[in-house]
């Protein structure tokens, strides 16, 4: 966890009684812990061809530090999952920022083919890199 439980409800003030009422606080999670727990990512980032598979460990090592460097800067740009798939790798993530920011960083790291596609009236976006 990463401490984005907030608690929400009524504090009472030490003055009052002396003492915190938690009784009627209500947890909330930020909308990055929302989206992972509901599965309902912004970004997804498809990885394919030959290369892919060959390096399949090497490419979640990069997608894994990207998700580091990301997240130290906006806690809310996080990965969903990175799953195996018969034709390469999926990436998806909480945030459009993160999804780009994997995408260059393959292509910065690996040459291939970039293709970025926005969806800008549902917040999503959807990234295609390949490389034979
Ligand atoms: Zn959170």
């Amino acid at each position: 966890m990463h401490g984005c439980r907030q608690i929400r409800g009524t504090l009472r003030s030490a003055t009052d009684e002396g003492l915190v009422d938690a009784s009627n606080a209500e947890e909330a999670t930020c909308p990055a812990c929302q989206r992972i727990a509901e599965n309902v990512p912004a970004g997804t980032v498809s990885l394919r061809g030959a290369f892919v598979k060959q390096h399949a460990d090497e490419l979640c090592g990069l997608v894994r530090n990207t998700e580091e460097l990301e997240k130290s800067e906006h806690p809310l740009e996080r990965l969903i999952a990175i799953s195996d798939s018969a034709d390469g790798l999926d990436v998806t993530t909480t945030g459009l920022r993160l999804a780009q920011r994997i995408g260059h960083a393959l292509e910065a790291a690996y040459d291939g083919e970039l293709q970025i596609h926005y969806n800008h009236e549902e917040y999503y976006v959807d990234i295609h890199w390949q490389r034979d």
